[in-house]
């Protein structure tokens, strides 16, 4: 009698009492080096094991681990204090790896840090805390781009709900709602609503930052697509323009400074505005993309080929920053294609088009890339061009 009751109280304090990590089903297994997180299968303990945990192991090891009670009171405030800075660190991570696995489109990698921030912030916070909302938010985006809409559309509901309960909240987790609610709702061909979503985007973030900052470019992308659903072909284009027009001159700037190259892991780990740009720049690709499809599906025309132009201008030189000279020569010689065909159009005016066809035919980013001598006399004519073929 007496050793089942031990026997008992052992896989008490083993495993039946404890959850897996991601799922919060009973776990079965767990990481064998910090001992103190728990998983429901070997599948979900290699998953988080190959996407985040090694990020935390330490760390959790710390703040998890049964430890004897400080002395003083002074030492329990600051273990206590000490706790809590490293669970406010989890959870910033988790949200930075979940979003970095998002926009690199590893979306299954996603999954468990996505679930640790969200468990971690309401652990954190409460439950019902202003704070939860982006979490919250991005375990929606994952089970979205995991092509459950449903789970998505729940999560996004509680993200709203949360919302609500405030009056005021900060721009930045207004904008995380909106965007969410715009790509949700977009994936559920809710069209009126996804646009509705989007404006609101494009106004917190215009308000915020300003007309002229570069984090509106992504929400005008966003708002085109949207827009082109009702046949709004002149204020998709528009919005696309802007998105275009923002980027291009973006990273014409980065270009003519010589600072147009990615951002490195410490980097970004260090400045958080540097990290949020290349979230945004990682973004701004995936949306250029989609736009790009979607204008093609519109045939060609000087209204399609001009935005096209431009896209692909920004692809230019978005494979430049990367350094893949391969596609930089593609993505020219379509762009070249299409300029060729802007200049019978009457759209621009023409005597700016020679220039344009002079710059991409004058092998100005090959030049650029072997280190030629006169790169700022060329991106200077390049943003000429640009400002040239503004609609
Ligand atoms: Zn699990
Ligand atoms: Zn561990």
């Amino acid at each position: 009698m007496l050793s089942k009751r031990i026997l008992e109280l052992a896989v008490h304090k083993g495993m039946s009492s404890v959850l897996c990590e991601i799922c919060s089903k009973k776990a079965t297994t767990k990481c064998e080096t910090c001992r103190v997180t728990y998983y429901c299968t070997p599948d979900h303990k290699l998953l988080d094991a190959v996407s985040f945990h090694r990020k935390v192991c330490e760390k959790l090891a710390v703040i998890r681990s049964e430890r004897p009670l400080p002395f003083t009171e002074t030492d329990r405030i600051n273990e206590a204090e000490a706790m809590l800075q490293s669970k406010k660190e989890i959870l910033k991570l988790a949200e930075i790896v979940t979003k970095k696995w998002l926009l690199e489109r590893s979306i299954i990698n996603a999954y468990p840090s996505a679930m640790i921030a969200w468990n971690m912030a309401r652990d954190l916070r409460s439950e019902d805390s202003f704070e939860v909302i982006y979490p919250t938010c991005l375990v929606s985006e994952t089970f979205l781009l995991l092509g459950k809409p449903s789970a998505a559309q729940q999560y996004m509901v509680q993200a709203s709900w949360l919302s609500q309960k405030y009056d005021v909240l900060p721009a930045t987790i207004l904008a995380q709602l909106y965007r969410l609610r715009g790509i949700v709702l977009m994936a559920f061909e809710n069209w009126k609503h996804a646009r509705e979503a989007f404006s609101e985007l494009v106004y917190v973030v215009a308000l915020e930052y300003g007309v002229d900052d570069i984090r509106l470019g992504i929400p005008y992308g966003f708002l085109g697509l949207s827009l082109l659903k009702f046949d709004n072909i002149d204020g998709a284009m528009a919005s696309f323009h802007k998105m275009a027009d923002k980027w291009l001159h973006f990273m014409l700037t980065q270009y003519e400074n010589k600072t147009m190259r990615r951002a490195t892991e410490t980097e970004m780990a260090e400045d958080e505005a540097k990290q949020d740009l290349e979230f945004q720049y990682m973004e701004a690709i995936i949306v250029f993309q989609r736009v790009y499809d979607v204008v093609r599906r519109l045939g060609i025309s000087s209204v399609t080929d001009l935005i096209n132009f431009k896209i692909l201008c920004f692809q230019v030189l978005a494979e430049m920053r990367d350094n893949n000279s391969k596609e930089v020569v593609v993505y020219r010689e379509e762009a070249l294609a299409t300029a060729t065909r802007t200049k019978q159009s009457k759209c621009v005016p023409r005597k700016r088009i020679p220039l344009l066809i002079e710059v991409l035919q004058d092998d100005f980013l090959l030049r650029w890339e072997r280190k030629h001598n006169r790169p700022r006399t060329i991106a200077t004519k390049y943003l000429e061009m640009i400002k040239a073929i503004n609609v």
